[in-house]
């Protein structure tokens, strides 16, 4: 009998550890590098899992190895059996954790903790209510300020997720630092990556290079202390000395951090994206309700994953490519 454990490794030996779960591709806000305005298209509620198929699936990829999941979306707290998942869920021998925009966290605080998730990720992308109400087309700036200081009280392990965009918001990178230097926060600062009908293109984004040459000119070479990555880490993360948080910025598109993914997507409707950037997916739900087995499926589909970018070779042309890929709040980031 082979008593070896399993795991779900790729064709360049990455094993694949680490499990985001989308839960809705809906939302409550419509930010414009990841949503349309008008928000995506409504489909058949038998398109996507139900909380039973969610966690079968969910059982499944434990078996093969998987140690942490992340719930994402859309946004995940919107989902109507949101406690149910949360409480199921914490149940496996799994570190949990979500990212969400905070609107209605304040709701789950008890649920949060009784599921042992202790990791969460919070999307702000400015500082300024206007500015952020003009971001996420709505005008929830003042609760989610609000949530997350709720969420540091509560000792949550709190990670705010900047996505830095030219023209938008890069004159903020020392603001959101300095929130660092009092509270015991996670600044992260995501590169704006290509996603289908978000209008990216290479000159908006804000490369790794150019925040460390601002931070620095701002806080002194001698004041910055670069911290050390864990293995898979996809945040180069640093502190201002001193500091009760830290900040770290995420190159996925000028400097990525493929040589060390260990991650794989679950779409709300059941399928399996190696990458974010990967077009092939593998539909597990229609075979579960097929009663097929998945873990072959699983197996197969990671195997083929790319080196690096889905397969891009790079993006760095000017000319934006076919992506041919889902929206950003389709795949679930
Ligand atoms: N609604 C939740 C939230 O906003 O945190 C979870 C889903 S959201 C798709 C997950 C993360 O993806 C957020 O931090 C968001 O900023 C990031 N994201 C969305 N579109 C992106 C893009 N085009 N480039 C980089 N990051 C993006
Ligand atoms: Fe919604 Fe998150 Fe996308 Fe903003 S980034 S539209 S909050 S899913």
């Amino acid at each position: 009998m082979d008593s070896k454990p399993k795991t779900i490794v790729d064709s360049y030996g990455r094993i694949h550890d680490y499990l985001r779960i989308s839960l809705t591709e809906r939302c409550n806000l419509r930010c414009f590098y990841c949503m349309p305005e008008e928000g995506i298209a409504i489909r058949d509620k038998k398109e996507f899992m139900s909380t039973e198929e969610l966690l079968f699936i969910a059982k499944q990829f434990v078996a093969l190895g998987v140690k942490k999941i992340r719930l994402t979306g859309g946004e995940p707290t919107i989902k109507k059996d949101f406690s149910n998942i949360i409480h199921e869920l914490g149940k496996l021998p799994v570190e949990l954790g979500l990212t969400t925009n905070a609107v209605m966290i304040d709701k789950y605080i008890d649920e949060l903790k009784a599921a042992g998730i202790k990791s969460i990720n919070v999307s702000l992308d400015s500082l300024k209510e206007e500015r952020f109400n003009a971001i996420s087309r709505r005008n929830y700036f003042n609760k989610i300020k609000e949530n997350i200081t709720l969420l540091i009280a509560h000792d949550f392990k709190v990670k705010i997720n900047i996505v830095l965009i030219k023209g938008t918001n890069e004159d903020e990178i020392i603001d959101f630092i300095k929130w660092s230097q009092k509270d015991k926060i996670a600044i992260r600062f995501i590169e704006f990556m290509p996603f289908d009908g978000n209008n990216w293109n290479w000159e908006k984004k804000i490369s790794y290079k150019e925040i460390l040459e601002e931070v620095t000119s701002h806080f002194g070479f001698k004041n910055i202390e670069k911290l050390e990555d864990s293995p898979n880490d996809t945040t180069r993360n640093f502190r201002i000395k001193g500091a009760k948080g830290t900040f770290g910025i995420i190159s996925s598109v000028t400097n990525p951090f493929c040589d060390t993914c260990n991650r794989i997507r679950l779409t709300a409707d059941g399928k399996l994206k190696n990458c974010l950037f990967s077009q092939s997916e593998t539909d597990l739900l229609k075979a579960v309700r097929e009663g097929d087995e998945i873990e072959s499926m699983i197996l197969k589909n990671c195997w083929s994953k790319a080196k690096e970018r889905g397969g891009y070779k790079s993006f760095e042309n000017t000319e934006i490519p076919n992506f041919n890929n889902r929206t950003m709040v389709a795949i679930g980031g």
